[in-house]
């Protein structure tokens, strides 16, 4: 299994550094998490050794227990599943980045939590870029008033968007709203309140990630290309 994820993680770094450099971007402005949902610390641990240092977490009981487990590593986490208001205090002890803020009131309690423990706490705007029933994630329309509402939280620092698009298996018909959520990053950017703060996009997972970079993505989801499938 070592050598299997080690090989995996070589791959799709070359596969992100490739597609960068046929694009004309910086392969250094393209941060990969490694999602690690329902695989074991050991697997964890063996792309550690193998040079990985950022991992993506959907559940926080076994988030929990996988920082514990590997607390000697300096790896950073980041959590990318549906975050009950709830859980807050516990996410804010974990994670350096929260990906998937969609409501005033998972801001608020982030926000009060996070200023208990004395930490700005780094988050991103979930927005449901494709208006999708069943997903979680604030409508396009909405995410302004919703940033609007959360810049007076001293305790947390808003870095740019997520999205996770419908679902398909041709990556050419995820690009729509990968370069959806650019423009909307680009013209939050540009409407003054943000002022150019929004930096992260986080789009892309292991059937469309080179899309995803191709279309601006700073920050790709992949699990299944690293791990293998899951259980
Ligand atoms: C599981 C998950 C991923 C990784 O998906 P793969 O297809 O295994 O690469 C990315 N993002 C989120 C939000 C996930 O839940």
């Amino acid at each position: 299994m070592k050598d299997e994820i080690a090989g995996n993680l070589k791959g799709v770094g070359q596969r992100i550094v490739d597609v960068c450099i046929r694009c004309g971007r910086d392969p250094g402005a393209v941060r990969l998490v490694c999602v690690t949902k329902t695989m074991r610390a050991d697997a964890v641990r063996h792309a550690i050794q193998a040079g990985a240092g950022l991992f993506g977490e959907n559940y926080i009981q076994e988030a929990r227990d996988k920082c514990r487990i590997l607390a000697e590593y300096p790896v950073s986490w980041h959590f990318i599943g549906h975050l009950q208001t709830n859980k807050a205090k516990y996410a804010v002890k974990l994670f350096d980045l929260i990906h998937t803020v969609d409501s005033l009131r998972l801001a608020t309690e982030l926000d009060r939590e996070a200023r208990k423990i004395g930490k700005v706490q780094n988050i991103l705007i979930q927005v449901n870029i494709g208006k999708e029933a069943s997903k979680s994630g604030i409508d396009a329309e909405s995410a302004e008033s919703l940033m609007c509402d959360i810049s007076p939280f001293s305790n947390l620092s808003i870095q740019g968007l997520m999205t996770i698009p419908p679902f398909f298996d041709a990556p050419e018909r995820v690009r729509p709203f990968f370069r959806g959520l650019r423009e909307l990053r680009d013209s939050l950017n540009k409407s003054g309140m943000m002022a150019d703060r929004l930096v992260e996009l986080s789009m892309g997972m292991t059937g469309d990630f080179e899309a995803a970079i191709e279309e601006g993505a700073t920050l790709v989801r992949i699990g299944t290309a690293i791990f293998g499938e899951r259980q």
